[in-house]
């Protein structure tokens, strides 16, 4: 008999975007012929550009002779891609990591999802609300939340981020936290932390022994200079950090498959008896057991990405969906709704009018402008009274939403 691994069964079934899609699809039928405009998923919409595009022709016709043909890769990716990183995403902000310290793979959800596997069971961890719900999710399924009561896991801490407190999470000092999930640019609220924020957290980190997983998939949409990219640009991150980056959102790369994880040699984590072990040198273990790599061709591709054009046109993508965010904004904000985000990262988040949920909101406007938007509870209880929108539409979409919108708020009166 085959026993199921019953956290499986502690998961939360309302899984979203199935239950967005669902009633979606309720509308769709019952209006047959409205045509929704999706302001919700956070799937990019424009195409590879051309640097990336060429670099894999180039890749596929490397496969296609004996000579040039590539089979599994080395286990922690191509050097030239961990070289290639090394020099552009760290070297020019005064950041010094060795190629040894990147693990290339098919993206940060699963690295994001997986790293919580080489720590002990009964950790405390730590998230700030709303959240990505994969940090929650991948915790719950190795049994480390407790139980799930009135929106919230019992073991897990929770840091509101709310207009309240400028969506500055606080650090608690009555929780124990051995794990520390930060987002930033954060993905529901589309904020920003600033290095003297940043800087709080590495200190509590390195005071109390504890560990900050860094997701930092939107750091490409950082528009204002002073908001840190890297963790690692605080001082002392290296011993208590580890970093989730994503071609995903940078390039386009959500159907190409590639990201990277930078797990510092200086990372430790303990034993009962005190002895401390690489985080590295488990890292290693477990993605050279569990996963053979991003293909050649995606790691081609993600090094096209720091050429001189490649850097160029990634940029341009970047900039049309900002453009989108900030038409989002001003449009939004004229019409009276509270808004935040949106200047640093693709995503708007929008607090609902008073007195009206996230899921009500969310029908109001797909019945009343047909545009979807994402419930702010969805992502956690913090997120209550908000909607998330993202600017990873197309131009023409943008602005045929935002006009709906409109022409549904004048209606309203
Ligand atoms: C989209 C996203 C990722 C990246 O996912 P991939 O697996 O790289 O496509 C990671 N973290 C957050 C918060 C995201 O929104």
């Amino acid at each position: 008999m085959a026993l199921v691994n019953i956290h499986y069964l502690n998961l939360q079934n309302n899984y979203l975007f199935a239950d967005i899609a669902k009633k979606v699809n309720v509308f769709k039928v019952t209006h047959p012929k409205a045509n929704v405009i999706s302001l919700g998923i956070g799937d990019v919409t424009q195409p590879l550009c051309p640097a990336v595009i060429n670099a894999m022709h180039r890749a596929v016709d490397e496969m296609a002779t004996a000579e040039n043909f590539h089979g599994y890769g080395p286990e922690r990716g191509y050097r030239f891609l961990r070289e290639a990183i090394v020099r552009n995403d760290f070297q020019p902000r005064g950041i010094h990591l060795s190629p040894d310290e990147i693990f290339i793979n098919d993206g940060a959800k699963s690295d994001t999802g997986n790293m919580q596997e080489v720590l002990h069971w009964d950790n405390f961890i730590g998230v700030t609300d709303p959240i990505y719900p994969v940090y929650i999710d991948s915790n719950v399924m190795i049994g480390r939340c407790g139980t799930f009561e009135d929106g919230k896991w019992t073991n897990v801490t929770y840091m509101p981020c709310t207009a309240e407190n400028g969506f500055i999470p606080k650090i608690p000092e009555d929780k124990h936290m051995d794990v520390i999930y930060l987002c930033y640019p954060n993905n529901p609220t589309g904020t920003v932390i600033s290095r003297q924020e940043l800087r709080k957290w590495v200190n509590f980190a390195l005071k109390n022994d504890a560990l900050i997983f860094y997701d930092a998939a939107y750091q490409a949409y950082i528009q204002d200079p002073d908001i840190p990219h890297s963790i690692y640009e605080i001082r002392g991150a290296r011993k208590c950090a580890v970093e989730f980056r994503s071609y995903s959102k940078t390039a386009g790369f959500t159907g190409v498959r590639c990201g990277y994880t930078v797990v510092p040699k200086e990372v430790t984590v303990a034993t009962f008896e005190g002895e401390r072990i690489p985080l590295h040198q488990l890292w290693l273990r477990r993605q050279s057991t569990k996963f053979n790599g991003a293909s050649y061709i995606s790691q081609r591709a993600a090094e096209a990405i720091y050429t001189p054009e490649g850097k160029e046109q990634v940029q341009q993508t970047i900039d049309y969906y900002m453009q989108n965010a900030r038409h989002m904004l001003t449009v939004l904000r004229s019409l009276g709704f509270e808004c935040y985000g949106g200047e640093n990262a693709p995503y708007i988040w929008m607090r609902t009018p008073s007195g009206t949920s996230s899921w009500q909101f969310f029908e109001e406007l797909l019945y009343g402008a047909h545009v979807v938007c994402t419930p702010g509870v969805g992502f956690g209880p913090s997120g209550e009274g908000y909607v998330r929108f993202t600017a990873f539409g197309s131009h023409e979409q943008t602005e045929e939403a935002l006009r709906r919108i409109e022409n549904w708020m004048s209606r309203q009166g």
